[in-house]
């Protein structure tokens, strides 16, 4: 058993993982200033006394005794990264170096939630983690991508200079229940659309393309790439099948049997035109696949938003089995 640092817990990908190292019999602490998680996604597992919940913004230090940090404290979807892109880059740097500072104090082995992002609007495909990528320093989406690049040369020089024991996973687009109705990506948007009846907004012509990794596969990696030893590189997590945001769409709609249309609307400064993992590097050092399928993870995130959207009192206009 380990004391678990997890910040950002309260969020969509951060709840899961609490919940996962408390089944692995860890103590768990989930550091969130609520900006986008919540205490909701964690409300099945507050009787737990293993479970510790601190409200705690990264920008301000912290002193904690802890064996690991799963450093994912950070808004990710653009539309909230974007609401306060001075706030996402201070997160990213300054909540960082702390979470750092810490790991250096009491010795924790610690691991950044990094991002494909890192690539920008990719020149080679699919993505190595070899590969510099191709960002725009002063674009909507910088304060997140460079925040996060940034973000990786703290713990590479925190590592290099003060031996701290570092991992670094590249995550490409996750999905799955928790996503909050409102987050603004892709998969709950689509969703809840296709639900309550609405368009479907495909921004651009939908042929930019994205391969979506169902949470459960993520976290499964994300703790195989924190168990192993001497990883201080960066890992792509994510899955490697590729679809255009048009298929997606089309896939959502037959599975809800949804009688929404679709509306195009401006394709957002700086979108990505495709991103794929090479995940090369996970299978060799973790022995690490995803297994889900995008048909098999959407069938178990829609249940999600039917209960969700219900809670909300919204009326429903597709009716999924
Ligand atoms: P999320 O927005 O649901 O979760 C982020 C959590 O961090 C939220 O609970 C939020 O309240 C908290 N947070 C934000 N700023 C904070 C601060 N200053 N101090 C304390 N807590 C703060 O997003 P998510 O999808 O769960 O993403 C988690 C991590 O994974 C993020 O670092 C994100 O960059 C990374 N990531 C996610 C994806 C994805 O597709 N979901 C892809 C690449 C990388
Ligand atoms: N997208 C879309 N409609 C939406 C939300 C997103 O067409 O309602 C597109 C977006 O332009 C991008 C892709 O879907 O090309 C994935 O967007 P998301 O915000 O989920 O993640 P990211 O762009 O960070 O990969």
């Amino acid at each position: 058993m380990a004391q678990i640092l997890v910040t950002g817990g309260a969020g969509f990908i951060g709840s899961h993982l609490v919940e996962y190292l408390l089944q692995q019999g860890h103590e768990v602490l989930s550091l969130d200033n609520y900006f986008t998680g919540s205490k909701e996604n964690l409300r099945h597992l507050l009787g737990q006394p293993r479970l510790e919940l601190i409200r705690h913004d990264i920008v301000n230090p912290i002193m904690l005794e802890v064996e690991q940090i799963y450093h994912l404290a950070c808004p990710a979807s653009p539309v909230h990264y974007q609401y306060n892109p001075v706030k996402t880059i201070k997160t990213n740097v300054m909540g960082t170096l702390n979470m750092l500072g810490l790991a250096k104090r009491v010795k924790a082995r610690i691991l950044l939630a990094s991002t494909s992002e890192v690539y920008g609007d990719p020149q080679v495909h699919p993505q190595r983690e070899d590969y510099w990528g191709n960002v725009n320093p002063i674009g909507p989406r910088s304060c997140y991508d460079e925040g996060k690049r940034v973000a990786e040369t703290l713990m590479t020089d925190y590592h290099r200079q003060n031996g701290v024991d570092i991992r670094i996973a590249r995550i490409f687009n996750t999905y799955g229940p928790r996503m909050a109705v409102q987050d603004g990506r892709v998969i709950s948007n689509f969703i809840v659309q296709a639900l309550t009846g609405q368009a479907i907004t495909i921004y651009g012509d939908g042929s930019q393309t994205r391969s979506f990794c169902y949470v459960s596969d993520l976290v499964k990696g994300l703790v195989a790439l924190m168990d192993c030893e001497g990883c201080h590189e960066p890992v792509n997590l994510g899955n490697p099948e590729e679809y255009s945001i048009l298929e997606l769409a089309e896939k959502i709609l037959a599975l809800t049997g949804s009688p929404s249309r679709l509306s195009f609307r401006e394709l957002p400064k700086d979108d990505p035109v495709k991103r794929r993992p090479d995940i090369t590097r996970a299978r060799q050092l973790l022995g690490w696949q995803p297994s889900v399928t995008l048909e098999d993870g959407l069938k178990a995130t829609i249940p999600y938003f039917v209960h969700k959207l219900r809670q909300l009192h919204y009326e429903l206009a597709a009716n999924p089995d």
